[in-house]
């Protein structure tokens, strides 16, 4: 096991990561902005190192400094964390050239799986269900109208290297699809570097189902089951929960046994998430692997008694898997509700400032994952994000009814909170009955 960890990150991950750490016995360092000189989790650090001025680009994502910041707190590994440089082949490559462990995947399974025609390749080859649409890049544009007439429109255009919902354009028709190639190819030249698009089905009124993996270096991947994250509002997710609701039992395992395969041949050692569509008639189509940790692993956690990060730093310190597939087993249903600083009354805007009460809920079955507390300064340079409430209970109506409770006892102010918000979905009929799809909540503010 490692003796030194560095976290590249901040807040409430930066937290969770310290916990594990401790609990196996390996000492965690902290770089930090100036922005966040009095962040709370700093103090549980053994040693910390600040890297540069508030905003992301001169601090947690300065490749250098981090780099820097490792080597003279003498760590043997760095965490990542989720966002910033999460995701960064390059950065998982520098740490190697470095004899610095990264804990995630090795840079070379990070980009085959990052690029989204390879990794399309091959979920096809794990027979994991993909999208029906193009086998690889489109060529020219009589390729692009054979394959949409071959699935029927809408289809959707998508970027190789694409990433955070940019690059990607739906066409309802032929003209439409004319026009959506070149104009994305450009886009994705420019954005990305790499010009490659593909197109696949696109699909309406879809839920997204995702699954956790985790693989080792050893050849081994088990999956934890899925979590449902249809609760999203432009594209980012808002409540999390595992399992997803009403799946056909047989359906869950061959998809979640499938997207471990496609982690284990993709020679992956690390946490990985395969995210899903599913539609009405429980179909799924891979959408993306995740190559980190997410930030919805605690409802995952909560079901399986799986400390995900632990593994995760277990696994990359050459540990293989402590668990076979069939040890893995579900108990209850879990709910996280993201907890982030802004006004769902004025468009969602961040509420950075002062927070002057702070009281967080309990009992048993409640998790409360944060960095903040009363006098906390939320910093205007980063997500806005400040906690993750978490609840576990053994049926999803009493996993609802615990979650109304823990909301109802939260008390943050002066700042405004998705608190509100999420007390109203909790009492939604379509959230309640799980008769949902990743509109529902828009379509829900809409008709407030
Ligand atoms: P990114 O890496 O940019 O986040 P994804 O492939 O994960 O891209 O897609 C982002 C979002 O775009 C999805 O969550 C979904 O809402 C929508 N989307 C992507 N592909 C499709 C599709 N084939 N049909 C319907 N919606 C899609």
């Amino acid at each position: 096991m490692f003796s030194r960890l560095l976290i590249a990150n901040r807040g409430e991950i930066a937290l969770r990561i310290i916990r594990a750490a401790r609990e196996l016995g390996v000492k965690p360092v902290c770089v930090y902005s100036e922005a966040d000189r009095d962040g709370w989790w700093l103090k549980h650090a053994d040693e910390t190192v600040c890297i540069g001025p508030g905003p992301s680009v001169d601090s947690y994502l300065r490749i250098d400094r981090i780099i820097s910041a490792a080597e003279i707190a003498n760590v043997d590994a760095i965490h990542p964390g989720y966002g910033f440089l999460a995701e960064n082949a390059h950065f998982a490559e520098v740490c190697r050239d470095c004899h610095i462990e990264f804990i995630g995947p090795s840079p070379e399974a990070m980009a085959r799986l990052g690029d989204k025609i390879t990794c399309k390749k091959m979920a096809r080859a794990a027979k994991t269900p993909t999208f029906p649409g193009s086998d690889g890049a489109i060529e020219d544009e009589d390729e692009a109208m054979e394959v949409a007439a071959s699935i029927g429109y809408p289809v959707i255009v998508k970027a190789s290297a694409g990433g955070g919902g940019r690059g990607m354009r739906i066409a309802h028709n032929e003209a439409a699809l004319r026009s959506s190639l070149t104009a994305a190819r450009q886009e994705a030249a420019a954005a990305f570097g790499n010009g490659a698009v593909y197109i696949e089905k696109f699909l309406e009124n879809a839920r997204h189902v995702e699954v956790q993996v985790l693989g080792d270096k050893h050849g081994h991947a088990v999956h934890l089951y899925d979590r449902d994250c249809s609760s999203q509002r432009r594209h980012q997710k808002l409540i999390e929960e595992a399992p997803a609701p009403g799946i056909d039992p047989k359906k869950r395992d061959a998809v979640a046994r499938s997207a471990a395969d496609l982690i284990r041949r993709a020679e992956y050692a690390g946490a990985a998430t395969v995210e899903f569509l599913m539609d009405a008639e429980q179909n799924f189509y891979m959408l993306e692997v995740n190559t980190r940790v997410q930030v919805e692993h605690p409802v995952t956690e909560m079901v399986t008694g799986i400390d995900i990060v632990q593994a995760s730093i277990r696994v990359a310190a050459g540990e293989p898997l402590p668990f076979k597939q069939r040890d893995i087993k579900l108990n209850g249903h879990a709910l996280e509700c993201r907890i982030n600083a802004e006004d769902p009354d004025r468009g969602f805007t961040p509420q950075p400032g002062p927070v002057d009460r702070f009281i967080p809920p309990g009992g048993l079955g409640v998790r409360l994952d944060t960095h903040a507390h009363t006098g906390y300064r939320i910093p205007p340079h980063y997500d806005s994000m400040i906690g993750k409430l978490i609840v576990h209970a053994p049926t999803r109506p009493e996993a609802i009814q615990r979650m109304r409770g823990a909301l109802d006892e939260f008390e943050i102010g002066p700042i405004k909170t998705t608190i509100p918000l999420h007390r109203r979905v909790m009492d939604q009929p379509l959230f309640v009955d799980a008769n949902y799809d990743i509109h529902y909540i828009e379509r829900m503010l809409a008709s407030e």
